[in-house]
């Protein structure tokens, strides 16, 4: 049923239920009653309400439902419907509605590749149409901010409203409301945001969704302290359109790039972001595409493909990890998502099946975004969960450890003990010969450690019996001669073949040890000192959070006997160089993995070929500064405004000199 605030909203948007009653609403929300159900004005109406409380920041379906769902089905029923041509209005604020200085219209969508091709042959033709030469023209692409449209004209600030009318909300200023970008007033449309981290750690408390704290700011009565302190501390801003980090370029580069491009610019902000803002930048060919009276026909969102579908659990099996966790898998009626069928899926643990109701008979709703691993997004109906008493390989009574329920037999559980081995071979992955079926067949045989394997000489393979032999031919043994001399050859050639040290570390499956922590630890110490190194020591380097810092100590000192018996039987491995040395050899820069900006003209060359030489160096160079950015580089005629506006975001702003000494060029060199 609906909220006071939600019923506020309807009343102040004058929405009223002829359609539908608060109970259908009720049911269509938990998808109960499908879509597909629904008359047209059932549709539209359930659209309109959908559209107000999500405006007015008390949604009770998600921004992506609302579309994928709700407005494709429109579309697809009545393509031009007059709903899909209206601007969907902003949340209505009691008060005078005033006419917008400008006409603010909607955004056209695309939820794939394909409708974006479409959008750039449109672009193409109209351009060939007025004699512009379409290879020329410019792409701009900004993130979409999935934040509370408003319009500054410098003066006054209104809401959105219906496009053409909005609400004055200059009082927002006046609280201390900051403008993202130059900080300047006056820059036209916008959106009201708030940054994603600040919104978890402060904010998630007292208000349900960010576009319920979004509404917050705006409210007529005195504000509360958390959104006082938010503005306060500029979490909170007013970000134009026209100071958003872009990226630019030609279409063949789009084309070219489109995912890659789409990933970079959807990670500019800080703020929350549901897609990316296309358009061309050609003022000529933008007054001649014009507009319906609903989006510019030269600019386009991109949004992720999200697929979803609510689907029915079979059953839920259970799997015992190497470390030993017991993993529910949750089998579901067979259900095609993105382009795959999709049978199993993973919940993250026991306590979560235990407390959402995930047993057999129950609904789940799955959600697949592009080619990920679909998850469980919520439990529309649940069912009785069955909690397992016993490891399925070992049969020992399971224990509870946090949110997980453990098989606690490390040292005889046989899955936890071939997979760990298993894990060990894969890893290495210079040997061959060493699978689940021929692991399973050594642990029959009494073998519990990769130590003991590579202890193994030709004679044990051979002697090895399995349980289950050829009976006719009376043969009991699991390998035979040609086998057991080919075994013992392929574990002497992976200790010969020379093999990352990081590798053969993260072979040993040590939790939070993979390759890419491994890698990263080694670039800091040499292999056995790794051993050596307390939480602290670890918890120095980048990346290294002090919580992972203890399971890496605790994990190290569980491997390190068997470890070192393995490492002194004479591995060839390559050791990992530090980043001392990689500076001294002048691989590494100071630059590497840096996310840099070059403001302003340079004087030692080209600003572009500076920038292919700081990417060659390793660094991220992107257009516009944010957080995330470590250096910002000078070059001459920059405005105060940017560099405080760097300043305040703790970006360390240098010099051309400085830049140049920092990669070591002192001198500024012409041929740049
Ligand atoms: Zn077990």
């Amino acid at each position: 049923m609906f909220t006071k605030e939600q019923k506020n909203i309807l009343n102040t948007s004058g929405i009223k239920l002829n359609n539908l009653t608060e109970e259908d609403v009720f049911k269509i929300t938990r998808k109960i009653t499908g879509v597909d159900s629904l008359s047209d004005n059932q549709l539209v109406e359930f659209l309109e309400i959908a559209n107000a409380t999500y405006r007015g920041g008390f949604q009770f379906i998600t921004d992506a439902d609302y579309d994928s769902i709700y407005i494709l089905e429109l579309k697809s029923r009545h393509p031009k419907h007059p709903f899909l041509e209206i601007v969907e209005p902003e949340v209505a604020f009691i008060g005078k509605t005033v006419a917008l200085p400008v006409q603010m219209l909607s955004t056209d969508k695309a939820y794939s590749r394909h409708e974006v091709d479409r959008w750039v042959k449109r672009l193409q033709k109209s351009a060939r149409e007025i004699n512009i030469d379409d290879e020329k023209l410019t792409i701009l692409i900004t993130p979409k901010l999935d934040g509370f449209a408003a319009y500054d004209d410098g003066k006054h600030f209104y809401t959105r409203g219906d496009g053409k009318r909005g609400t004055n909300i200059s009082r927002v200023f006046e609280r201390g409301l900051e403008v993202g970008g130059d900080g300047k007033r006056g820059h036209g449309a916008g959106e009201i945001v708030v940054e994603t981290d600040y919104f978890e750690k402060f904010l998630s408390k007292d208000f349900e969704n960010s576009r319920n704290f979004q509404a917050a700011i705006l409210a007529e009565k005195k504000e509360n302290i958390h959104v006082q302190r938010a503005i306060d501390k500029k979490a909170a801003i007013f970000m134009p359109f026209s100071q958003l980090p872009s990226w630019q370029g030609k279409i063949a580069d789009l084309i070219e790039n489109f995912d890659n491009i789409v990933a970079k610019v959807w990670a500019y902000v800080d703020y929350d972001v549901d897609g990316v803002i296309l358009e061309v930048t050609n003022e000529t060919l933008k007054k001649y595409m014009g507009a319906t009276r609903h989006h510019y026909r030269w600019q386009i969102a991109f949004k992720a493909n999200i697929e979803r579908a609510d689907v029915k659990i079979l059953r839920v099996v259970h799997q015992t990890s190497r470390s030993g966790r017991v993993n529910p898998v949750v089998e579901i009626e067979p259900t095609r998502l993105s382009g795959a069928t999709i049978r199993r899926v993973t919940a993250h643990h026991y306590n979560m099946v235990k407390e959402k109701g995930i047993g057999p008979g129950a609904v789940i709703e799955l959600v697949r975004s592009g080619l990920v691993i679909p998850k469980i997004e919520r439990v529309i109906k649940p069912s009785n969960p069955i909690i397992p008493e016993t490891c399925s390989s070992c049969q020992t009574r399971l224990i509870w450890n946090g949110d997980y329920l453990c098989c606690p037999n490390t040292m005889e559980c046989p899955t936890q003990i071939e997979n760990t081995i298993e894990h060990f071979f894969k890893t290495l992955g210079n040997i061959d010969g060493f699978g689940p079926k021929t692991i399973s067949k050594l642990f029959n045989n009494g073998i519990r450690t990769v130590l003991d394997i590579y202890q193994m000489e030709e004679e044990d393979f051979r002697q090895m019996k399995c349980e289950k032999g050829d009976v006719e031919k009376n043969i009991m043994n699991c390998f035979g001669p040609v086998q057991s001399q080919n075994m013992v050859e392929q574990l002497q050639r992976s200790k010969n073949e020379a093999i990352e040290d990081w590798r053969f570390l993260a072979a040993f499956g040590v939790f939070r040890m993979g390759g890419g922590n491994c890698e990263k630890l080694l670039r800091h110490y040499r292999l056995l000192e790794a051993f050596d190194l307390d939480e602290s020591k670890i918890a120095e380097v980048e990346g290294f959070a002090q919580i992972t810092a203890k399971a890496i100590v605790s994990g190290l000192r569980k491997i390190k006997s068997q470890f070192m018996k393995l490492h002194d039987m004479g591995f060839n491995l390559l050791t990992t160089l530090l980043i001392s040395e990689l500076k001294e050899s002048g691989v590494l820069s100071e630059i590497s993995g840096k996310q840099i900006v070059f403001t302003g003209a340079m004087t030692s060359g080209k600003r572009t070929k500076m920038e292919a030489e700081a990417r060659k160096l390793g660094a991220k160079v992107i257009d516009a500064v944010s957080k995330k950015t470590d250096y910002l580089i000078m070059g001459e005629n920059v405005g105060a405004t940017k560099i405080n506006a760097a300043k305040s975001k703790g970006v360390k702003v240098i010099n051309e000199e400085q830049y140049l000494r920092l990669i070591n060029k002192a001198t500024p060199d012409a041929s740049l």
